[in-house]
């Protein structure tokens, strides 16, 4: 980025010298010009004043003038002939009627040419008047046209093209470290939050920049804390396989114990599965790649499903499921509709008191359906609310795992949730019991 904005204002610098230089010179050709017409003009009116006869010049009075001047006279008469000129043998030369300035002079009074010399690079300047006799007065001078000019002065403008050229490299290289250096600055200090951005059009880029740092550094450390918890997870059930498959296999265990040790082994062999689908399904519903198909699902019936099938369960916890509400629909993948119910249903269930109740209850809502349920059970504190739907975070880890729970439940339901676009709410009292409310917001009636 530095060696291009120098380069560019190198260019820039550049083409500014030069094309000041060239306009300098034309204009300055321009006026140089100007200044020889003038002194042309003035030298013709001072000879048409002086001149005494019809057909001559007071030399004698002007030749030291006009030859150290490097002026050239010439009188021509009505009909274009040469009748004096101080430089040339007017015997040999040809009729002037048509030049340029004198035909001018003779339509106006007054005429003026520039006409490329027989020298190199010089031009001549002509200028001619009318005189009261009908007859012609030409001056002429030869002088430096721009090409020659333009030569002899062009040492003197290489030098100070050069000079200015390396004083605005010095100047761009240090506006250029200027112009960078906060820049440079901001980018190494980008956690600092105090540090004052100078750009203010830089502002909303630092902004992103600074919230995608945050959320690559939060995003690492979740990974990190997932990876290190269900290495954990993992852990304990395979250990506890491995120890009592030893057993067995080294015949250690009394043959009445065989059994025990063997449904201790499918119990956590159980779990390990239990543990492995929960994982998979979460990092499914965590990356983008999941194909969702929506479809018009009736979420009453859903849950009476779901209630039914739990039945058995709630009564295993002596807990009494009802199910209230009415038909109502919602545009949702009926697939992920199970798996919230059933996970809301089963906590409501394990975390539930002897004699307790779950009622799941499915309404229309304000513009969608309202999916609510709803326990007796032992209620979670205020401070761990927050927390249940992270990823393995338990109130009780004890009761948790021998209810058969992995940890992982409302975390897939709140990415479930997310991905619906619904509303996940929670309302808990410790002993009282706990409420799960899901707001849809596209009801189809
Ligand atoms: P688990 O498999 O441990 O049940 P979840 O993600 O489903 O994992 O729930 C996380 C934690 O939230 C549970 O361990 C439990 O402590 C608490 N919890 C969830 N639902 C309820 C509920 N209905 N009543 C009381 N506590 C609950």
């Amino acid at each position: 980025m530095k060696k291009k904005i120098n380069i560019q204002l190198m260019g820039i610098t550049a083409l500014a010298i030069l094309s000041t230089l060239a306009l300098s010179t034309i204009v300055f050709y321009e006026l140089f010009q100007r200044q020889i017409v003038e002194e042309l003009k003035n030298y013709a009116h001072l000879l048409t004043l002086t001149v005494s006869s019809q057909n001559a010049v007071q030399q004698d009075i002007y030749e030291d003038i006009l030859t150290a001047d490097n002026i050239r006279v010439t009188k021509i008469d009505k009909g274009g002939k040469v009748v004096f000129d101080n430089h040339a043998d007017i015997s040999i030369m040809d009729n002037h009627e048509n030049r340029p300035e004198v035909a001018e002079a003779v339509r106006t009074g007054e005429g003026k040419a520039i006409r490329k010399s027989a020298t190199l690079g010089k031009s001549t300047f002509y200028y001619a008047v009318l005189m009261e006799n009908g007859s012609v007065l030409r001056v002429a001078r030869e002088a430096d046209n721009l090409f020659s000019i333009m030569q002899n002065v062009l040492p003197i403008m290489i030098f100070i093209t050069s000079a200015l050229f390396l004083i605005c490299i010095g100047l761009s290289q240090v506006l250029t470290k200027s112009l960078l250096e906060p820049i440079k600055k901001m980018a190494e200090n980008l956690d600092e939050k105090d540090e004052i951005v100078t750009y203010e059009e830089m502002e909303p880029f630092i902004q992103t920049i600074r919230q995608q740092h945050e959320d690559i550094i939060k995003n690492s450390k979740v990974r990190q804390e997932f990876t290190a918890n269900v290495s954990h997870e993992l852990k304990t059930p395979l250990t506890a396989i491995s120890g009592y498959s030893e057993l067995i296999a080294n015949h250690m265990v009394s043959e009445q114990d065989v059994a025990r040790f063997a449904g201790e082994i499918h119990k956590s062999s159980n779990r390990l599965l239990t543990l492995i689908n929960d994982i998979i399904r979460l990092s499914e519903l965590d990356g983008d790649e999941l194909e969702m198909s929506f479809e018009k699902v009736n979420l009453y019936a859903l849950a009476q499903t779901c209630v039914d099938m739990l039945q058995m369960n709630a009564g295993k916890h002596e807990v009494t499921l009802s199910m209230e509400g009415r038909e109502c629909y919602v545009r949702a993948n009926r697939q992920m509709m199970e798996e919230v119910l059933y996970n809301l249903c089963d906590n409501a269930i394990r975390y539930n008191k002897k004699g307790g109740t779950v009622c799941v209850n499915v309404c229309p809502g304000i513009g969608g359906a309202v999916l609510e349920v709803k326990d007796t059970g032992i209620g979670i504190p205020k401070e761990h609310q927050e927390r249940i739907f992270e990823r393995f975070y338990r109130v009780d880890k004890s009761r948790s795992k021998s209810t058969g729970g992995t940890g992982l439940g409302l975390a897939i339901v709140k990415h479930i949730v997310a991905k619906h676009h619904a509303l996940l709410s929670l309302d808990s009292e410790p002993g009282r019991g706990t409420t799960v409310t899901i707001e849809f917001p596209n009801r189809i009636s």
